[in-house]
Protein backbone atom coordinates (compact mmCIF):
# COMPACT_ATOMS: atom_id res chain seq x y z
CA UNK A 1 0.00 0.00 0.00
CA UNK A 2 1.31 3.51 -0.80
CA UNK A 3 0.21 4.61 2.73
CA UNK A 4 2.87 1.97 3.76
CA UNK A 5 5.46 3.12 1.97
CA UNK A 6 5.69 6.68 3.66
CA UNK A 7 4.39 5.10 7.08
CA UNK A 8 7.78 3.14 7.09
CA UNK A 9 10.19 6.03 5.66
CA UNK A 10 8.44 8.42 8.53
CA UNK A 11 8.68 5.31 11.19
CA UNK A 12 12.33 4.73 9.95
CA UNK A 13 13.42 8.51 10.97
CA UNK A 14 11.03 8.44 13.95
CA UNK A 15 13.02 5.33 15.68
CA UNK A 16 15.95 7.34 14.56
CA UNK A 17 15.05 9.98 16.92
CA UNK A 18 14.36 7.83 19.60
CA UNK A 19 16.52 5.15 20.10
CA UNK A 20 19.78 5.73 22.42
CA UNK A 21 22.06 3.06 23.64
CA UNK A 22 24.79 2.30 26.00
CA UNK A 23 27.88 1.09 25.54
CA UNK A 24 30.79 -0.87 27.14
CA UNK A 25 34.39 -2.67 27.02
CA UNK A 26 36.17 -5.23 27.88
CA UNK A 27 38.65 -6.09 25.06
CA UNK A 28 40.48 -9.26 25.76
CA UNK A 29 42.82 -7.20 24.06
CA UNK A 30 46.33 -7.77 23.13
CA UNK A 31 45.00 -11.53 21.73
CA UNK A 32 44.03 -9.51 18.86
CA UNK A 33 46.78 -7.89 17.83
CA UNK A 34 47.55 -10.82 15.30
CA UNK A 35 50.33 -9.57 13.19
CA UNK A 36 52.89 -8.27 16.68
CA UNK A 37 56.13 -10.33 16.15
CA UNK A 38 57.43 -9.15 19.27
CA UNK A 39 57.85 -11.23 22.04
CA UNK A 40 55.92 -10.33 25.22
CA UNK A 41 57.78 -9.08 27.67
CA UNK A 42 54.78 -9.70 30.75
CA UNK A 43 51.64 -11.90 30.04
CA UNK A 44 48.78 -9.46 28.47
CA UNK A 45 46.23 -8.66 31.12
CA UNK A 46 43.12 -10.16 30.41
CA UNK A 47 40.27 -7.84 31.34
CA UNK A 48 37.97 -9.72 34.03
CA UNK A 49 34.52 -8.13 33.62
CA UNK A 50 32.87 -6.86 36.80
CA UNK A 51 30.77 -9.46 38.58
CA UNK A 52 27.00 -7.68 40.37
CA UNK A 53 24.83 -9.62 42.54
CA UNK A 54 21.96 -7.84 43.70
CA UNK A 55 18.59 -8.56 45.82
CA UNK A 56 15.65 -6.41 45.69
CA UNK A 57 12.31 -5.93 46.97
CA UNK A 58 9.88 -3.82 44.83
CA UNK A 59 6.88 -2.65 46.70
CA UNK A 60 4.66 -1.35 44.09
CA UNK A 61 2.99 0.76 45.86
CA UNK A 62 5.27 2.93 47.35
CA UNK A 63 7.52 2.66 43.80
CA UNK A 64 10.51 1.96 45.61
CA UNK A 65 13.38 -0.56 45.44
CA UNK A 66 15.14 -1.90 48.44
CA UNK A 67 17.87 -4.01 48.33
CA UNK A 68 21.64 -4.96 48.22
CA UNK A 69 24.30 -5.31 45.45
CA UNK A 70 27.39 -7.32 45.97
CA UNK A 71 30.16 -6.35 43.32
CA UNK A 72 33.42 -8.00 42.70
CA UNK A 73 35.36 -5.69 40.83
CA UNK A 74 38.88 -6.78 39.30
CA UNK A 75 41.32 -3.71 38.90
CA UNK A 76 41.91 -3.74 35.01
CA UNK A 77 42.85 -0.14 35.26
CA UNK A 78 46.92 -1.19 34.39
CA UNK A 79 47.48 0.68 37.64
CA UNK A 80 46.72 0.77 41.41
CA UNK A 81 44.14 3.03 42.00
CA UNK A 82 43.01 4.80 45.51
CA UNK A 83 39.53 5.10 44.33
CA UNK A 84 36.78 3.43 41.84
CA UNK A 85 33.30 5.42 40.64
CA UNK A 86 29.74 4.34 39.96
CA UNK A 87 26.86 5.69 37.75
CA UNK A 88 23.96 5.84 39.84
CA UNK A 89 21.55 6.98 37.43
CA UNK A 90 18.49 7.22 39.16
CA UNK A 91 19.84 10.22 41.28
CA UNK A 92 19.42 12.31 37.76
CA UNK A 93 15.64 12.69 39.07
CA UNK A 94 16.08 13.80 42.74
CA UNK A 95 13.88 16.80 43.83
CA UNK A 96 15.34 19.92 42.93
CA UNK A 97 17.23 18.68 40.00
CA UNK A 98 16.40 21.71 37.23
CA UNK A 99 15.28 19.59 34.32
CA UNK A 100 13.62 22.12 32.58
CA UNK A 101 16.21 22.62 29.26
CA UNK A 102 18.09 20.29 26.83
CA UNK A 103 15.56 17.51 25.71
CA UNK A 104 14.38 17.03 29.11
CA UNK A 105 10.99 18.32 28.07
CA UNK A 106 10.22 14.61 26.27
CA UNK A 107 10.78 13.52 29.72
CA UNK A 108 9.94 15.51 32.40
CA UNK A 109 5.91 17.19 32.35
CA UNK A 110 3.57 17.88 34.89
CA UNK A 111 2.10 15.00 36.14
CA UNK A 112 6.17 14.52 36.96
CA UNK A 113 7.46 13.21 40.41
CA UNK A 114 10.85 12.99 41.67
CA UNK A 115 12.42 9.55 42.31
CA UNK A 116 16.06 9.43 43.75
CA UNK A 117 18.76 6.51 45.10
CA UNK A 118 19.40 6.52 48.87
CA UNK A 119 22.80 4.64 49.26
CA UNK A 120 22.55 3.52 53.04
CA UNK A 121 25.83 1.65 53.22
CA UNK A 122 28.98 0.95 51.34
CA UNK A 123 31.25 -1.58 52.45
CA UNK A 124 34.35 -2.32 51.12
CA UNK A 125 36.07 -5.27 51.33
CA UNK A 126 33.66 -6.43 54.59
CA UNK A 127 34.50 -3.05 56.28
CA UNK A 128 32.07 -0.04 56.11
CA UNK A 129 33.76 2.05 53.70
CA UNK A 130 33.32 5.99 53.04
CA UNK A 131 31.83 6.93 49.95
CA UNK A 132 30.20 10.10 48.57
CA UNK A 133 27.37 10.99 45.62
CA UNK A 134 28.01 13.94 43.39
CA UNK A 135 25.09 13.97 40.64
CA UNK A 136 24.56 10.90 39.39
CA UNK A 137 28.33 9.64 40.24
CA UNK A 138 29.12 7.37 43.24
CA UNK A 139 32.94 8.01 44.21
CA UNK A 140 34.48 5.15 46.93
CA UNK A 141 38.33 6.12 48.10
CA UNK A 142 40.23 2.43 48.80
CA UNK A 143 43.25 2.53 50.53
CA UNK A 144 45.06 0.92 47.92
CA UNK A 145 43.61 -1.01 45.18
CA UNK A 146 46.31 -2.56 43.35
CA UNK A 147 46.91 -3.55 39.46
CA UNK A 148 44.85 -6.98 39.18
CA UNK A 149 43.55 -7.39 42.81
CA UNK A 150 39.83 -7.80 43.18
CA UNK A 151 37.96 -6.22 45.85
CA UNK A 152 34.27 -6.70 46.95
CA UNK A 153 32.23 -4.46 47.49
CA UNK A 154 28.40 -4.46 48.87
CA UNK A 155 26.08 -1.60 48.98
CA UNK A 156 22.65 -1.57 50.99
CA UNK A 157 20.21 1.03 49.38
CA UNK A 158 16.62 1.88 48.43
CA UNK A 159 15.38 4.02 45.13
CA UNK A 160 12.47 5.52 44.85
CA UNK A 161 11.12 5.54 41.08
CA UNK A 162 10.55 8.75 39.69
CA UNK A 163 7.24 9.45 37.99
CA UNK A 164 8.17 10.54 34.04
CA UNK A 165 8.26 9.82 30.42
CA UNK A 166 11.82 8.31 30.37
CA UNK A 167 13.97 5.17 31.13
CA UNK A 168 13.23 4.83 34.92
CA UNK A 169 10.25 5.62 35.91
CA UNK A 170 6.16 3.93 35.97
CA UNK A 171 2.58 4.31 35.61
CA UNK A 172 -0.72 2.33 36.40
CA UNK A 173 0.25 -1.03 34.95
CA UNK A 174 4.45 -0.76 34.92
CA UNK A 175 7.06 -0.27 36.67
CA UNK A 176 10.07 0.26 34.10
CA UNK A 177 13.72 -0.06 35.14
CA UNK A 178 16.85 1.25 32.93
CA UNK A 179 19.76 2.48 34.49
CA UNK A 180 18.78 1.72 37.83
CA UNK A 181 21.37 -0.83 39.38
CA UNK A 182 24.90 1.17 39.67
CA UNK A 183 27.39 0.48 37.33
CA UNK A 184 31.14 0.75 36.88
CA UNK A 185 32.40 3.75 35.39
CA UNK A 186 34.61 3.02 32.58
CA UNK A 187 38.51 3.46 32.67
CA UNK A 188 40.09 4.41 29.45
CA UNK A 189 43.13 6.49 28.55
CA UNK A 190 41.32 9.39 29.96
CA UNK A 191 41.30 8.13 33.19
CA UNK A 192 37.93 6.95 34.97
CA UNK A 193 34.84 8.54 32.51
CA UNK A 194 31.79 10.15 34.68
CA UNK A 195 30.15 11.84 32.35
CA UNK A 196 26.67 13.36 33.85
CA UNK A 197 23.33 12.46 32.71
CA UNK A 198 22.59 14.39 29.76
CA UNK A 199 19.48 15.20 27.73
CA UNK A 200 20.47 14.51 24.54
CA UNK A 201 21.11 11.12 22.89
CA UNK A 202 22.05 8.12 25.22
CA UNK A 203 24.59 9.29 27.42
CA UNK A 204 26.43 5.72 28.76
CA UNK A 205 29.74 3.92 28.83
CA UNK A 206 30.03 0.59 30.61
CA UNK A 207 31.81 -2.72 30.16
CA UNK A 208 30.41 -6.04 29.98
CA UNK A 209 29.91 -7.25 33.36
CA UNK A 210 28.02 -10.56 34.75
CA UNK A 211 24.71 -10.11 36.93
CA UNK A 212 22.69 -11.78 38.79
CA UNK A 213 19.78 -10.19 40.24
CA UNK A 214 16.98 -11.53 42.62
CA UNK A 215 13.81 -9.35 42.68
CA UNK A 216 10.73 -10.45 44.75
CA UNK A 217 7.13 -8.89 43.61
CA UNK A 218 3.53 -8.99 44.78
CA UNK A 219 2.22 -12.05 43.63
CA UNK A 220 0.25 -11.03 40.83
CA UNK A 221 2.96 -9.36 39.37
CA UNK A 222 5.49 -10.47 36.87
CA UNK A 223 8.84 -9.51 35.33
CA UNK A 224 11.04 -9.44 32.72
CA UNK A 225 14.69 -8.13 32.53
CA UNK A 226 17.97 -8.12 30.36
CA UNK A 227 18.62 -11.84 31.68
CA UNK A 228 15.97 -15.12 31.28
CA UNK A 229 14.10 -15.80 34.50
CA UNK A 230 13.39 -18.88 35.71
CA UNK A 231 10.10 -19.92 37.15
CA UNK A 232 9.21 -17.83 40.14
CA UNK A 233 9.18 -18.99 43.61
CA UNK A 234 6.56 -18.40 45.72
CA UNK A 235 7.10 -16.79 49.05
CA UNK A 236 5.80 -17.27 52.35
CA UNK A 237 4.01 -13.80 52.47
CA UNK A 238 2.37 -14.33 48.71
CA UNK A 239 4.82 -12.55 47.41
CA UNK A 240 7.23 -13.92 44.31
CA UNK A 241 10.83 -14.09 43.46
CA UNK A 242 12.57 -14.42 40.18
CA UNK A 243 16.45 -14.74 39.95
CA UNK A 244 18.06 -14.51 36.80
CA UNK A 245 21.93 -15.02 35.91
CA UNK A 246 23.50 -13.23 32.63
CA UNK A 247 27.23 -12.93 31.74
CA UNK A 248 28.60 -10.43 29.80
CA UNK A 249 26.18 -7.92 28.94
CA UNK A 250 26.80 -3.65 29.68
CA UNK A 251 23.64 -2.86 31.93
CA UNK A 252 20.58 -4.85 33.16
CA UNK A 253 16.96 -3.53 32.71
CA UNK A 254 13.97 -4.82 34.25
CA UNK A 255 10.32 -4.02 34.06
CA UNK A 256 7.97 -5.50 36.86
CA UNK A 257 4.19 -5.50 35.44
CA UNK A 258 0.96 -6.21 36.42
CA UNK A 259 -1.65 -9.38 35.04
CA UNK A 260 -2.84 -6.61 32.84
CA UNK A 261 0.67 -7.60 30.37
CA UNK A 262 0.59 -10.63 27.93
CA UNK A 263 2.84 -11.84 25.89
CA UNK A 264 3.98 -13.38 22.49
CA UNK A 265 6.43 -15.86 23.12
CA UNK A 266 8.84 -17.69 20.00
CA UNK A 267 11.74 -19.34 20.40
CA UNK A 268 14.45 -18.91 17.92
CA UNK A 269 17.14 -20.95 17.91
CA UNK A 270 18.71 -20.81 21.49
CA UNK A 271 16.55 -17.65 21.83
CA UNK A 272 13.39 -16.95 22.83
CA UNK A 273 11.68 -13.77 21.81
CA UNK A 274 9.19 -12.02 24.30
CA UNK A 275 6.83 -9.04 23.39
CA UNK A 276 5.03 -8.20 25.97
CA UNK A 277 1.90 -5.94 26.07
CA UNK A 278 -0.96 -4.64 27.36
CA UNK A 279 -3.99 -6.68 27.19
CA UNK A 280 -6.15 -3.69 26.25
CA UNK A 281 -3.79 -2.55 23.67
CA UNK A 282 -4.14 -3.47 20.03
CA UNK A 283 -2.76 -7.00 20.08
CA UNK A 284 -2.38 -6.94 16.27
CA UNK A 285 0.36 -4.14 16.48
CA UNK A 286 1.80 -6.14 19.38
CA UNK A 287 1.72 -9.31 16.87
CA UNK A 288 3.80 -7.25 13.95
CA UNK A 289 6.19 -5.61 16.11
CA UNK A 290 7.23 -9.14 17.54
CA UNK A 291 7.19 -10.86 14.44
CA UNK A 292 9.52 -7.88 12.92
CA UNK A 293 11.57 -8.19 16.03
CA UNK A 294 12.00 -12.02 15.38
CA UNK A 295 12.95 -11.50 11.63
CA UNK A 296 15.70 -8.89 12.43
CA UNK A 297 17.19 -10.47 14.99
CA UNK A 298 17.59 -13.79 12.81
CA UNK A 299 18.77 -11.37 9.80
CA UNK A 300 21.07 -9.50 12.09
CA UNK A 301 22.64 -13.07 13.40
CA UNK A 302 23.44 -14.34 10.28
CA UNK A 303 24.73 -10.53 9.28
CA UNK A 304 27.10 -9.22 11.59
CA UNK A 305 27.22 -12.58 14.25
CA UNK A 306 25.24 -14.98 16.45
CA UNK A 307 22.67 -13.23 18.95
CA UNK A 308 24.33 -15.37 22.26
CA UNK A 309 21.87 -14.20 24.89
CA UNK A 310 18.96 -16.98 25.93
CA UNK A 311 15.89 -14.20 25.36
CA UNK A 312 15.51 -11.47 23.71
CA UNK A 313 12.67 -9.04 25.28
CA UNK A 314 10.25 -6.43 22.96
CA UNK A 315 8.03 -4.82 26.19
CA UNK A 316 5.38 -1.98 26.10
CA UNK A 317 6.26 1.12 28.41
CA UNK A 318 5.17 4.56 29.13
CA UNK A 319 9.01 5.74 28.07
CA UNK A 320 8.22 8.12 25.40
CA UNK A 321 9.95 6.60 22.93
CA UNK A 322 11.43 3.23 21.89
CA UNK A 323 15.02 2.88 23.94
CA UNK A 324 17.56 -0.41 23.55
CA UNK A 325 19.02 -2.35 27.05
CA UNK A 326 21.03 -5.49 26.66
CA UNK A 327 18.75 -8.54 25.38
CA UNK A 328 15.21 -6.04 26.29
CA UNK A 329 13.95 -2.68 24.87
CA UNK A 330 11.17 -0.34 25.45
CA UNK A 331 8.48 0.64 22.76
CA UNK A 332 6.67 3.36 23.04
CA UNK A 333 2.56 3.06 23.64
CA UNK A 334 2.19 5.67 21.25
CA UNK A 335 2.96 2.85 18.75
CA UNK A 336 0.22 0.36 19.93
CA UNK A 337 -2.56 2.89 20.61
CA UNK A 338 -2.24 4.33 17.17
CA UNK A 339 -3.24 0.83 15.91
CA UNK A 340 -0.54 1.88 12.89
CA UNK A 341 1.77 -0.77 11.43
CA UNK A 342 5.11 0.36 13.15
CA UNK A 343 8.02 -1.16 12.71
CA UNK A 344 10.44 0.89 12.34
CA UNK A 345 11.66 1.07 16.00
CA UNK A 346 11.77 -2.32 17.05
CA UNK A 347 14.07 -2.96 14.02
CA UNK A 348 16.57 -0.21 15.26
CA UNK A 349 16.59 -0.97 18.46
CA UNK A 350 17.03 -4.57 18.04
CA UNK A 351 20.42 -3.45 15.30
CA UNK A 352 21.52 -2.27 19.20
CA UNK A 353 21.77 -5.41 20.73
CA UNK A 354 25.36 -5.65 17.81
CA UNK A 355 26.02 -1.75 17.75
CA UNK A 356 25.72 -0.73 21.39
CA UNK A 357 25.09 -4.15 23.55
CA UNK A 358 27.72 -6.50 21.94
CA UNK A 359 29.80 -4.34 20.80
CA UNK A 360 30.12 -1.12 23.01
CA UNK A 361 31.25 2.48 22.43
CA UNK A 362 30.97 5.77 24.45
CA UNK A 363 27.97 6.96 23.41
CA UNK A 364 28.83 10.42 24.73
CA UNK A 365 32.03 10.73 22.86
CA UNK A 366 31.27 9.15 19.76
CA UNK A 367 26.98 8.36 19.80
CA UNK A 368 27.86 8.13 15.55
CA UNK A 369 29.53 4.68 16.15
CA UNK A 370 26.33 2.99 17.30
CA UNK A 371 23.66 5.03 16.32
CA UNK A 372 24.76 5.47 12.45
CA UNK A 373 25.05 1.69 12.84
CA UNK A 374 21.82 0.66 14.05
CA UNK A 375 20.52 3.17 11.39
CA UNK A 376 22.32 2.02 8.44
CA UNK A 377 21.60 -1.83 9.86
CA UNK A 378 17.63 -1.10 10.19
CA UNK A 379 17.68 0.39 6.71
CA UNK A 380 19.45 -2.52 4.93
CA UNK A 381 17.21 -4.90 7.05
CA UNK A 382 14.27 -2.94 5.34
CA UNK A 383 14.94 -2.74 2.11
CA UNK A 384 15.88 -6.58 1.72
CA UNK A 385 12.74 -7.24 3.65
CA UNK A 386 10.23 -4.44 2.55
CA UNK A 387 11.80 -3.63 -1.12
CA UNK A 388 9.18 -2.09 -2.39
CA UNK A 389 9.85 0.71 0.10
CA UNK A 390 13.15 0.98 -1.02
CA UNK A 391 12.81 4.19 -3.30
CA UNK A 392 10.65 5.87 -0.49
CA UNK A 393 13.47 5.33 1.99
CA UNK A 394 16.41 6.69 0.07
CA UNK A 395 14.45 9.80 -0.73
CA UNK A 396 13.96 10.01 3.29
CA UNK A 397 17.45 9.69 3.56
CA UNK A 398 18.04 12.25 0.87
CA UNK A 399 15.77 14.63 2.33
CA UNK A 400 16.63 14.42 5.96
CA UNK A 401 20.51 14.44 5.64
CA UNK A 402 20.28 18.02 3.24
CA UNK A 403 20.96 21.25 4.92
CA UNK A 404 23.54 19.99 7.45
CA UNK A 405 25.67 23.12 6.18
CA UNK A 406 24.67 25.14 9.06
CA UNK A 407 25.59 22.84 12.05
CA UNK A 408 28.55 21.62 10.03
CA UNK A 409 29.89 25.40 9.70
CA UNK A 410 29.56 25.59 13.52
CA UNK A 411 31.75 22.61 13.81
CA UNK A 412 29.56 20.61 14.37
CA UNK A 413 29.77 16.48 12.87
CA UNK A 414 28.93 13.09 12.19
CA UNK A 415 31.50 12.56 14.61
CA UNK A 416 30.94 15.12 17.45
CA UNK A 417 30.21 14.16 20.81
CA UNK A 418 26.34 14.20 22.23
CA UNK A 419 27.48 17.74 24.31
CA UNK A 420 28.04 19.53 21.41
CA UNK A 421 24.37 19.34 19.99
CA UNK A 422 22.12 21.74 21.02
CA UNK A 423 18.88 19.83 19.00
CA UNK A 424 17.98 16.81 18.36
CA UNK A 425 17.43 17.91 15.19
CA UNK A 426 20.81 18.39 14.15
CA UNK A 427 21.50 15.12 16.29
CA UNK A 428 19.00 13.08 14.30
CA UNK A 429 20.23 14.68 11.45
CA UNK A 430 23.74 14.19 11.65
CA UNK A 431 24.68 11.23 13.57
CA UNK A 432 21.63 8.85 12.52
CA UNK A 433 20.68 10.10 9.01
CA UNK A 434 24.01 11.62 7.63
CA UNK A 435 25.81 8.84 9.64
CA UNK A 436 23.60 5.99 7.88
CA UNK A 437 24.31 7.75 4.47
CA UNK A 438 28.32 7.52 4.52
CA UNK A 439 27.92 3.76 5.75
CA UNK A 440 25.37 3.61 2.48
CA UNK A 441 27.75 5.19 0.12
CA UNK A 442 30.53 3.11 0.81
CA UNK A 443 28.45 0.28 0.51
CA UNK A 444 27.61 1.69 -3.02
CA UNK A 445 31.09 1.65 -3.53
CA UNK A 446 32.75 -1.84 -2.36
CA UNK A 447 29.54 -3.69 -2.73
CA UNK A 448 27.11 -5.00 0.22
CA UNK A 449 28.83 -8.42 0.27
CA UNK A 450 32.26 -6.60 1.02
CA UNK A 451 30.31 -4.27 3.86
CA UNK A 452 29.06 -7.08 5.60
CA UNK A 453 31.95 -8.72 5.98
CA UNK A 454 33.54 -6.33 7.14
CA UNK A 455 31.04 -5.43 9.26
CA UNK A 456 30.92 -9.09 10.22
CA UNK A 457 34.80 -8.56 11.03
CA UNK A 458 34.31 -5.14 13.59
CA UNK A 459 31.39 -7.52 15.45
CA UNK A 460 34.00 -10.43 15.66
CA UNK A 461 37.04 -8.23 17.22
CA UNK A 462 35.06 -6.28 19.68
CA UNK A 463 32.12 -8.50 20.92
CA UNK A 464 31.55 -7.69 24.48
CA UNK A 465 34.69 -5.12 24.29
CA UNK A 466 34.67 -1.05 23.18
CA UNK A 467 35.50 -0.12 20.29
CA UNK A 468 36.28 3.62 19.05
CA UNK A 469 35.91 5.34 15.92
CA UNK A 470 39.47 4.54 15.14
CA UNK A 471 39.32 0.85 15.72
CA UNK A 472 36.18 0.69 13.11
CA UNK A 473 38.36 2.75 10.50
CA UNK A 474 41.04 0.13 11.31
CA UNK A 475 38.97 -2.92 10.28
CA UNK A 476 37.94 -1.14 6.85
CA UNK A 477 41.28 0.26 6.43
CA UNK A 478 42.66 -2.98 6.79
CA UNK A 479 40.96 -4.83 4.03
CA UNK A 480 40.49 -1.61 1.72
CA UNK A 481 43.34 0.12 2.34
CA UNK A 482 44.39 3.86 3.39
CA UNK A 483 41.41 5.36 1.17
CA UNK A 484 38.95 3.98 3.98
CA UNK A 485 40.67 5.83 6.86
CA UNK A 486 40.23 9.27 4.16
CA UNK A 487 36.54 8.69 3.78
CA UNK A 488 35.87 7.93 6.70
CA UNK A 489 37.78 10.81 8.75
CA UNK A 490 37.02 13.55 5.90
CA UNK A 491 32.77 12.19 6.70
CA UNK A 492 33.02 12.49 10.09
CA UNK A 493 34.26 15.82 9.93
CA UNK A 494 31.90 17.49 7.59
CA UNK A 495 33.38 16.71 4.13
CA UNK A 496 31.45 14.26 2.10
CA UNK A 497 33.85 12.63 -0.52
CA UNK A 498 33.85 9.63 -2.71
CA UNK A 499 35.17 6.75 -1.37
CA UNK A 500 38.37 5.73 -3.72
CA UNK A 501 40.25 2.52 -3.66
ZN1 LIG B 1 19.47 4.25 18.20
Amino acid sequence: MKKGIWLTAILIALAVLLSGCKENNSKETAGSNKSENKAPIVEAEKFVPTVYDSTITVNVEEKTLTGTLKVKSTNNTGKNQDKIYFHVYPNQFREGVDLIGGFWRKIIDENSVPGAMEMTEVQVNGNRGNFEIKETVLEIPLEKWKKGETIDLNFKFTMKVPKNNGRFAYDDNAIWLGNWIPIQAVYDEAGWVTDPYLSMGDPFYSQVGHYTVKVTVPGTYQITSTGKEGEAIKEQDGSKSYTTTIENVRDFAMVIMDQNYEKFSDQIGETTVNTWYLASDSQEAAKQNHEAGIKALSYFSEVYGRYPYPEYDIVWTGMFTAMEFPGLIYLPKNILESNETEIGSVVHETAHQWWYGMVGNNEVKEPWLDEALATYASTRFMLEEFPENGAAIFEMRKQMTEGTERDEKKGIFIGSPVDKFTSIGSYSQLVYQKGALMLENLEKEIGKEKMDQLLHTYFKEYQFDVATSSDFISVFTEELGPGAKEYFEAWLTGKEPEFRQ
